[in-house]
C-alpha cells in the first residue's frame, strides 16, 4: 500500500506556501467541467462545498439530515482555537503547533500540524466575515478563554455555542451557492458505498431516505466530511445519527484506515445515570476555566457536598498538574477522575462522578458573570440532572466524545484511493493520540475553507479522468451490492432490535477498548465481537421495507459496520502495545501512572488495510519524523 505522505521539503515554516505554489491548479474556465461529490455538510463539509462551489466547481453535497443544519457540529459548545495572540500572553503560530504535537502525544504528522496553526489565524477572520458572532470584550474586540494543554488563552468562542454559530456561517456560504445553482444539495440521503473506477473514487451509492430510492451518483473526486464514529461506543457526546458507513465502506473499497484505536473521552460529561439511557451530555470543557474539580479525601464519603470541609477534599488535578490544574488535557482528566473512582472516592448515586465545582468562582466573580459566560451550560445541566450548578457543584464523568482516527489521508487530504479526499473528523486528522480542547473546529474548517480547495485542484488538474457513467460495470456491481445487503438485513427477520446490539456491543467497547486497555480484555473483546456479529445477521429484526422511510433499516446498516468497525479497533488497540494519549495501555505506565510512549517501535501511523472478508486486515505503518520538535515524556505538572 502507498503510504506516502507527500510532505513538503524544505523548513516548517515555509512547506504549506511552497506546496501551494508548486501544486497545479485548473483553469478557472475549466473548473465548472468537474463535478466534486462532498459527502456530509457538517463544518468541515459545509465549508469545503460553498469554497469548491465559489471556486467554480460544480458540487453535489449530500446529507443524512433533513438539513445542513442539524449536523453533528451543531452541537459544539467550548470554542475554536486560533494563534492570534490577541491577549498578548506569549501565544504564536509555534506554540499553537508546538501544544497540539505534545498535545497529541507525537504522534501526528509535524507538517500537518504547523499548517492547522498557520491557517488558524486566517479563520477568525472569515468566520468574522461571515457575521459568526464571536464574544467580544467591552470595548469590542474578540474575546478569548482557554481549553486544557494550553497555558495561553487563544480559545474563540459564542457562548457555549460555538459550532452552532460556525455552522450558521458556513451554511449561509453553502446556501449562497446553492442559490447560484453551484452546489445541488441532497438532505435526507445516505452514502452508502463508494464507486472506484480504474482505481480511482469516481462516485458513491446512495440512498434516498424517504422514498427507499438507491442510485448512483458519480463525479471525478469524492470528498468525505462524514465525521466521528464514536457512537461505535453506543453511548457517547455525539449527536445519535453520527455514525461510521461512508469512512467504512470507503476502507473497504481500498482506503486505509489511520489508527482506528485512539478515541478521545471526554472528563467533563454528565454520569451516566440508568441503563437505559441512549446519549451522554457533555459539559463544555470551558466550564474548567472557572470550576474546581475534586473528590472527598476518604473513600465511600457520603456527605453531600457542603458538608464536607475544605480540608477534606481533594481538589487532585490541582494537586498533581500544578502548572495545568484543572486545565489539564482531557486524557490526562480522564484518567485522573477514573483513578479516584477506582479508589472508592467517586461521588454520586453510581458513584462514577466527581464534582465540578463553581463556588469560589461565583464569590470571586458573582452569578452574573458565571451566567454570562456558562448561562446556557448551566442551564441544561439543571434540566438533566434537576439541581441547580449555582448552589450545588455539578456531577461530572468521562465520556466518548471524539475520534482520533479515521481514513489515513496524505498532505493534500487524500486517501489510498486516489480521488477520495477525508476531511474533519473523518479523517485520522492532525491530533495524533489526543486532541486538545477547542482544534476539532480549527481542523474541519481549516480542511474545508483552506487546504482542501487547493489540494483537490492539484489533483484533478494532475489526472486523467475519462467520463464515467452508470452503465460502468463497477458502477452497477456497487450498487447491486448495496441493494443485495439491504435485502439481506430485512429478510433475516430475527428477534432482537439492532439497538440492542448496539448497546452490547458499546459495553464491550466501554469495558475493554475504553480509557484504560489491556492484553486481556481487548483479546477478551476480539472474541465477543465476531460472535455478536454473527449474532447479528441471524437473529436482527429489521422491521419495514427498503422502498420507504425505514429508520431502523438505516440504524440496522450502521450497527453492522459498527460491529466490523470495533473489531478492528481493538485490533489496532491490541498491536499498540506502548501507551499515548487517549490510547492507555494498563501494562506501560511511568511509575506514578502518566502514559508510558514507547518511541522506539510505535512513532507511526497505523494503517490498516482492508483484505477481504474473514481476512485478517493488514498493518501498515507510516514513520513519523520529528525534526523540530523533540520527543519527551509529557508533562503538565
Ligand atoms: C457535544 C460536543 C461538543 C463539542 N465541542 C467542541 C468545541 O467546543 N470545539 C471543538 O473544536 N470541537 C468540539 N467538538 C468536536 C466537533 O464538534 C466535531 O469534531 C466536528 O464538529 C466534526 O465536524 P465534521 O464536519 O467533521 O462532522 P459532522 O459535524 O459530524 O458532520 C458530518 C456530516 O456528514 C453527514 N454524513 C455522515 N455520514 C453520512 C452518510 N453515510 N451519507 C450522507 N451523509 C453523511 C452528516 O449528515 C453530516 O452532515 C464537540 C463535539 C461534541 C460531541
Amino acid at each position: 500500500m502507498d503510504l506516502r505522505s507527500r510532505i513538503p521539503t524544505g523548513p516548517l515554516e515555509g512547506k504549506w506556501e511552497r506546496h501551494r505554489f508548486e501544486m497545479k491548479l485548473v483553469n478557472p474556465a475549466n473548473k465548472r467541467k468537474y463535478t466534486i461529490l462532498v459527502v456530509g455538510s457538517g463544518l468541515a463539509g459545509a465549508s469545503a462545498a460553498a469554497t469548491l462551489s465559489e471556486l467554480g466547481y460544480n458540487v453535489k453535497c449530500y446529507c443524512f439530515q433533513d438539513s445542513p443544519r442539524r449536523a453533528h457540529s451543531i452541537a459544539a459548545q467550548g470554542g475554536i482555537n486560533a494563534a492570534k495572540n490577541y491577549q498578548n500572553d506569549g501565544d504564536s503560530i509555534y506554540r499553537l503547533f508546538y501544544d497540539t504535537v505534545k498535545g497529541g502525544d507525537f504522534r501526528a504528522r509535524e507538517a500537518n500540524v504547523y499548517r492547522l496553526a498557520q491557517i488558524s489565524v486566517t479563520i477568525i477572520d472569515q468566520c468574522v466575515a461571515q457575521g459568526v458572532p464571536f464574544a467580544r470584550e467591552y470595548g469590542g474586540l474578540l474575546s478569548n478563554r482557554s481549553f486544557g494543554g494550553a497555558q495561553v488563552s487563544r480559545t474563540f468562542y459564542a457562548r457555549g455555542q460555538t459550532g452552532q454559530q460556525l455552522l450558521l456561517g458556513a451554511y449561509q456560504a453553502l446556501e449562497k451557492e446553492i442559490a447560484t445553482g453551484g452546489v445541488t444539495m441532497y438532505p435526507r440521503t445516505e452514502m452508502l458505498d463508494l464507486i472506484v473506477v480504474d482505481g480511482r473514487a469516481r462516485g458513491i451509492v446512495i440512498r434516498n431516505e424517504l422514498t427507499g430510492q438507491i442510485e448512483s451518483h458519480l463525479g471525478d473526486a469524492v470528498v468525505l466530511g462524514t465525521g466521528g464514529y464514536g457512537n461505535v461506543f453506543y453511548l457517547s457526546t455525539n449527536a445519535k445519527g453520527s455514525n461510521t458507513t461512508a469512512i467504512w465502506r470507503s476502507y473497504k473499497r481500498g482506503a486505509a484506515f489511520g489508527n482506528p484505536c485512539y478515541t478521545q473521552i471526554h472528563p467533563t460529561c454528565i454520569p451516566v445515570s440508568g441503563d437505559y439511557q441512549s446519549k451522554l451530555t457533555l459539559m463544555s470543557e470551558s466550564l474548567r476555566n472557572d470550576g474546581r474539580v475534586w473528590v472527598p479525601k476518604k473513600k465511600d464519603d457520603k456527605r453531600a457536598p457542603h458538608e464536607i470541609p475544605e480540608a477534606e477534599r481533594d481538589y487532585y488535578l490541582e494537586r498533581k498538574y500544578p502548572s495545568f490544574g484543572n486545565l489539564a488535557p482531557r486524557d490526562i482528566s480522564s484518567r485522573s477522575a477514573k483513578e479516584v473512582c477506582d479508589e472508592g472516592r467517586g461521588v454520586g448515586e453510581t458513584a462514577l462522578g466527581v464534582y465540578l465545582d463553581f463556588a469560589d468562582a461565583i464569590k470571586r466573580l458573582g452569578d452574573a458573570t458565571i451566567h454570562e459566560r456558562y448561562g446556557n451550560l448551566f442551564e441544561m445541566y439543571q434540566r438533566i440532572t434537576d439541581e441547580d450548578p449555582y448552589k450545588v457543584p455539578m456531577r461530572i464523568y468521562p465520556a466518548v466524545h471524539y475520534t482520533m482516527g479515521g481514513l489515513w489521508v496524505d498532505y493534500n487530504l487524500m486517501s489510498t484511493v486516489p480521488g477520495l479526499h477525508v476531511i474533519g473528523e473523518a479523517n485520522f486528522s492532525d491530533h495524533g493520540a489526543n486532541r486538545l480542547g477547542a482544534s476539532a473546529l480549527m481542523q474541519g474548517l481549516a480542511d474545508g475553507y483552506f487546504v482542501l480547495p487547493y489540494t483537490i485542484g492539484d489533483y484533478i488538474a494532475s489526472s486523467k479522468l475519462p467520463p464515467v457513467t452508470v452503465d460502468h460495470p463497477a458502477v452497477r456491481a456497487t450498487e447491486v451490492d448495496v441493494t443485495e445487503r439491504t435485502k439481506r438485513l430485512l429478510a433475516i427477520k430475527g428477534k432482537r432490535t439492532a439497538a440492542s446490539f448496539h448497546r452490547e456491543l458499546g459495553r464491550i467497547m466501554w469495558d475493554n477498548c475504553g480509557m484504560a486497555r489491556n492484553e486481556a480484555g481487548l483479546k477478551r473483546a476480539l472474541s465477543e465481537i465476531p460472535a455478536l456479529r454473527e449474532e447479528f445477521w441471524e437473529n436482527v429484526n429489521v422491521p419495514g421495507g427498503s422502498g420507504e422511510l425505514n429508520q431502523s433499516l438505516e440504524h440496522a446498516g450502521r450497527v453492522a459496520d459498527f460491529l466490523e468497525l470495533g473489531e478492528l479497533m481493538c485490533l489496532d488497540a491490541l498491536h499498540r502495545t506502548e501507551s499515548c494519549g487517549g490510547h492507555f495501555r494498563e501494562e506501560s505506565q511511568t511509575p506514578d501512572g502518566e502514559a508510558l510512549r514507547d518511541d522506539e517501535n510505535f512513532t507511526y501511523v497505523a494503517a490498516w488495510e482492508y483484505a477481504g472478508v474473514d481476512r485478517d486486515p493488514i498493518l501498515n505503518k507510516e514513520r513519523l519524523i520529528f525534526e523540530n520538535v523533540k520527543l519527551s515524556q509529557r508533562s503538565y505538572k
